[in-house]
């Protein structure tokens, strides 16, 4: 992991598009945390939830906000989730949806 030129007073950054080297063991810990971890950990700005990746972030925010962002093409249905909404196409296409379910309608007036 660690280049020949670090010599062992010195602590090289691990990841392979840096180049930062630091003294002490602890200050490249801290910029490893700083720099590096908040990409790997995708952290929500409003509620602090740390996730595996931006597209998860991504639909916790929508969480925050409201937003539905996916919709079914067929009825018109929106989902908060991507996985939703294709669980749902996936129930079109075997014909389990019955488009007139008012059950559905109720659900989606239910979370205005
Ligand atoms: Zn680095
Ligand atoms: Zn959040
Ligand atoms: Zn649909």
């Amino acid at each position: 992991m660690f280049s020949e030129q670090c010599i062992i007073t010195r602590f090289c950054c691990p990841f392979p598009d840096c180049i930062k080297e630091y003294q002490g063991r602890f200050n490249l810990r801290r910029h490893v945390e700083m720099n590096h971890m908040g990409k790997i950990f995708h952290k929500c700005r409003i509620c602090s939830k740390s996730f595996s990746s931006r597209q998860v972030l991504r639909e916790h925010s929508f969480r925050h906000s409201g937003q539905k962002p996916y919709y079914c093409s067929s009825c018109g249905k929106r989902f908060r989730q991507y996985s939703h909404l294709a669980y749902h196409r996936k129930m079109h296409k075997f014909g389990v949806l019955n488009l007139d379910d008012t059950d559905e309608v109720k659900s989606n007036q239910g979370s205005i």
